[in-house]
C-alpha cells in the first residue's frame, strides 16, 4: 500500500475514534443521580418514564431505576417485588397491565420502553438496578434478559449496572465485557470488589460511617464511589467533603442547589 494513503486512512480512523469517544463523553458533568428518577418535587410516580424525563430535564448525571421480572419473562421497571400490591414474579405482564396504572396514568414500564425513552438523549446516564429474585435461576434469567435488551437497543454506553445481589453483579461482570458494575449491599471491602472486577461500590451512607476509610480505599483501588440514598443537606455536605463520585438522592434539586453555592 502507498505509504501516504496508509497514513491518511490511519488519520481518518483515529479521528473517527476520537469523535466516538467525544460523543460518549457528553454526559452531564455533575455527581447527581436521581433515585428512581426525579419524582418528589413534581409528585410523579417513582420509576415512571415521567420521572426519568424529569431527571433528564434537571440535567442529572444519572437516573436510577429498578428492574423486576414477570412470570412470563418480561423485564419491567418497578422497585418493590409487587406492583401496587400485585406480586410481579407470579404475574404475567398482561396481568400487570390489566391490574392498575401508575398515578400519572402510565402503565408499568417495560425495560424496553424505559430504555427507549432514555436513549432519546445523551446527557443523563441510566443507572440500571437489577433486583434480586427468589432463586439464582430467576436471577440469571432476568440478568440475561436485561443484557439481551441492552444489546438489542445498543444501549450499553448509557448503562451502569447496580445490584444488591452479588450473583447478579458477577454474572454481568463475567458476561458483559467493559460493563460498569457497582455493588449495593455494603458488606464487601473495596479491595475485594476491585479483585472481582467491579467498577465501583454504591453503598448506603451508614456503611461509610462504620467504615470511614472505605472512600479513600476505594479511590486508591481505582473504584468509583456512589452513596445512597442521601436526602438531608448535612449528609450531602459531609459526602461532598469526602469527595465521593456520585450521590444518589430523592432530592436532586436540593443537591443541585448545594453544588451551585
Ligand atoms: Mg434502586
Amino acid at each position: 500500500m502507498n505509504k501516504r494513503f496508509f497514513v491518511a486512512i490511519l488519520a481518518i480512523m483515529i479521528s473517527g475514534t476520537a469523535l466516538a469517544q467525544k460523543q460518549i463523553k457528553s454526559w452531564n458533568k455533575n455527581l447527581v443521580i436521581a433515585h428512581r428518577g426525579a419524582w418528589k418535587t413534581q409528585n410523579l410516580p417513582e420509576n415512571s418514564i415521567a420521572s426519568l424525563n424529569e431527571a433528564i430535564r434537571l440535567k442529572c448525571f444519572g437516573s436510577e431505576f429498578d428492574v423486576q421480572f414477570t412470570k412470563d419473562n418480561i423485564a419491567v421497571v418497578n422497585h418493590n417485588a409487587d406492583f401496587l400490591g400485585k406480586d410481579i414474579a407470579t404475574s404475567t405482564y398482561q396481568e400487570l397491565l390489566a391490574y392498575k396504572k401508575l398515578s400519572n396514568g402510565e402503565s408499568i414500564p417495560t425495560l424496553v420502553e424505559y430504555l427507549k425513552a432514555g436513549l432519546t438523549q445523551k446527557k443523563t446516564k441510566l443507572i440500571l438496578e437489577i433486583k434480586p429474585q427468589k432463586t439464582p435461576e430467576r436471577e440469571e434469567a432476568l440478568t440475561k434478559a436485561v443484557i439481551a435488551t441492552v444489546n438489542e437497543l445498543k444501549a450499553a454506553p448509557w448503562i451502569e449496572y447496580i445490584s444488591f445481589s452479588h450473583y447478579i453483579c458477577t454474572y454481568v461482570i463475567a458476561n458483559v465485557p467493559g460493563a460498569r458494575v457497582s455493588y449495593l449491599n455494603g458488606e464487601i471491602e473495596p479491595a475485594k470488589l476491585k479483585e472481582q472486577g467491579f467498577y465501583g461500590l454504591d453503598y448506603n451512607q451508614n456503611v461509610f460511617k462504620k467504615n470511614p476509610d472505605w472512600i479513600k480505599q476505594a479511590h486508591a483501588a481505582g473504584l468509583i464511589v456512589n452513596v445512597w440514598t442521601v436526602n438531608a443537606e448535612k449528609d450531602m455536605s459531609r459526602l461532598l467533603e469526602q469527595n465521593v463520585d456520585y450521590i444518589t438522592t430523592n432530592e436532586p434539586e436540593l443537591l443541585f442547589t448545594k453544588l451551585k453555592k
